[in-house]
């Protein structure tokens, strides 16, 4: 059974000491200790007393490892990218709250040593049974343990949680599909069930949305943030110089209305790209940035740096976010950043889901080249009232709720949890539950519970509702159009012939075949398909040939990783 813990000086000894970075984590740890001891007590009431079984956990953080070149480390100081420190250092405190029992290694040698492989041997599989239920991990991390793992790897990865900030798609995540279509990247295919991987923001619903936490005010907070505003104050957002590099016209025109402040790295100079009317305060500790957030009326972005935490905070803090509209989207396709990530996704913006899951009034999207909507939003945004705002799932309370709801829940180990094995069960999936349509001429289909006993799965098959795409939309974005969000796990349920019945959908044909997109119907020629690859089953990707079956379910307000019925 795991206990709530009641305080996390025993975490800061198991995360140990050296590096920047590490150093870094422990000190947001230590400053959000109270907010994670309160959002503890109040999950555990919530909980009232429900059986948690304690995990074995081994957190190996691959990017910090000497071996895989750690680049971050050295650069914590200096601006370089601080979100992965935030959110591994979220992650570590979260599963600690929780009650688990934790290591934490940084180096190959730790790794090796907790993993039980004996020094000086490497690719061997191990000689005793892996002492972990769960192992979180990054990329690097899982190159490692593959390398030292041998035949075991196979055998254990199925304990594996990757923490990837943009995320996987099927399509590229299983090996012989990402070789056939062209889907091969740099990251690997690890043929992981995609569920395995865990972003930063709720963008991907194929992956599991893991996130971080941000600090949270109460009322009294609140009030004096509000009276203390400077209505005329913005910072930029952005801890390095080349972010500035082109953006003297709307720093011109931003300072015609407001004072310009920056938290640009800098040694001994002003970074030349700087501007002089800009009051740079260097990059400041976090609680220090947080305190300039809550000054401040205007957090501006130029467009990169991408999805990062410092948008959340900041409209946590009282400020407007502003930032810019892409068009077209930036993707793999279009954009160095993106090139080579195991991802369709278009990024609408620099900051998607302060764009679709915040919006006005705390955030506001305009097109950057047009010069007069960009001075009119700074306009209405200084007169605009706001209140700091939190969404719950990146409160402590909210992060710890959706992390003990995946241990709780997710098992990627048994096989009767998982999607049948192409070769033996498909066509005949046994456990599909009968759908009822809502009507005869109805693109919809809901479970009915007349209809007989739900199986048991994780989120319940209660919230399942089935739409059918438009021709070109994604199953993310038909989800979405209806209140709804895309749900992988539920796709073996749909992905049978008598659905398309059941959907007035005439099939002159029906064929298995792996394809990500399927099931879908190929309406002008009514021939059907169904998945053949239960790994490839994927809320991403379209086709203007194909309209897909997409399984959608609800979700928790503020919680958009859980189902109304999930925890
Ligand atoms: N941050 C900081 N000092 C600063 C500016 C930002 O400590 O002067 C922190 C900020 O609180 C945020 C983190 O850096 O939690 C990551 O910020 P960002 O959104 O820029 O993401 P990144 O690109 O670093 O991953």
């Amino acid at each position: 059974q795991a206990a709530f813990r009641r305080d996390l000086a025993r975490l800061l000894e198991l995360i140990g000491t050296g590096k920047e970075s590490l150093s870094f984590m422990k000190k947001r740890i230590r400053h959000l200790a109270q907010q994670w001891l309160r959002a503890a007590r109040r999950l555990e009431q919530k909980l009232a007393g429900r059986q948690r079984d304690q995990k074995h956990i081994l957190i190996h953080i691959g990017f910090l490892t000497e071996e895989s070149g750690d680049v971050f480390s050295p650069r914590v100081l200096k601006g370089g990218p601080l979100g992965e420190m935030v959110q591994w250092a979220d992650i570590l405190a979260a599963l600690f709250m929780l009650g688990h029992s934790l290591r934490v290694t940084v180096s190959l040698k730790e790794l090796q040593s907790h993993l039980g492989v004996p020094p000086g041997r490497g690719n061997c599989p191990l000689t005793s049974p892996l002492p972990f239920d769960l192992i979180y991990t990054d990329y690097h991390g899982l190159q490692q343990m593959k390398q030292h793992m041998g035949l075991s790897f196979k055998k254990y990865r199925c304990r594996v949680r990757v923490i990837d900030t943009f995320g996987t798609e099927p399509a590229y995540n299983h090996e012989e599909y990402a070789t056939l279509r062209g889907y091969r990247t740099n990251w690997g295919y690890w043929n992981l069930q995609p569920t395995q991987f865990m972003t930063m923001f709720p963008h991907t619903p194929d992956n599991s949305f893991m996130g971080f936490v941000s600090e949270e005010l109460n009322q009294t907070e609140k009030q004096l943030i509000k009276a203390n505003k400077v209505s005329s104050m913005a910072v930029v957002y952005g801890k390095e110089a080349s972010i500035w590099k082109g953006k003297e016209k709307f720093l011109a025109i931003l300072n015609k209305y407001m004072e310009i402040h920056g938290t640009v790295y800098y040694e001994t100079q002003r970074p030349p790209e700087v501007p002089a009317f800009v009051k740079n305060h260097g990059l400041l500790p976090q609680h220090e940035f947080q305190q300039l957030l809550r000054k401040a009326k205007l957090f501006i972005g130029f467009g990169f740096p991408y999805e990062g935490p410092a948008p959340l905070e900041a409209i946590a803090n009282g400020c407007v976010f502003l930032q810019a509209r892409f068009n077209p989207p930036h993707s793999s396709l279009n954009h160095e950043f993106f090139r080579g990530k195991p991802t369709s996704r278009e990024v609408s913006s620099q900051h998607p889901y302060a764009e679709e899951f915040i919006g006005k009034p705390h955030v506001w999207t305009v097109d950057y080249n047009n010069s007069e909507e960009f001075e009119a939003a700074i306009k209405t945004i200084m007169r605009t009232q706001v209140d700091p705002y939190l969404p719950y799932e990146y409160t402590c309370e909210g992060m710890l709720e959706r992390i003990h709801a995946y241990i709780q829940h997710q098992d990627f180990c048994t096989t009767s949890s998982l999607p049948p094995s192409p070769k033996t069960k498909i066509p005949a999936m046994q456990s599909s539950p009968s759908l009822l349509a809502l009507s005869p001429n109805s693109t919809h289909l809901v479970w009915s519970p007349s209809a007989g006993r739900a199986p048991q799965a994780w989120p319940p098959v209660a919230s399942l509702q089935v739409w059918v795409s438009e021709p070109q939309h994604t199953c993310t974005e038909t989800c979405r159009r209806h209140g709804l969000v895309c749900e992988p796990t539920f796709f073996r349920f749909l992905n049978k012939e008598e659905v398309f019945l059941q959907l007035s959908i005439a099939c002159d044909s029906t064929e298995y075949e792996m394809n990500h997109l399927y099931p879908a119907v190929a309406e002008n020629v009514h021939e059907c398909y169904l998945q053949k690859e239960p790994l490839l089953f994927s809320c991403a990707g379209s086709n203007a040939k194909y309209r897909r079956l997409c399984p959608c379910r609800d979700f928790r307000q503020g919680q958009v990783a859980l189902c109304r019925d999930c925890l």
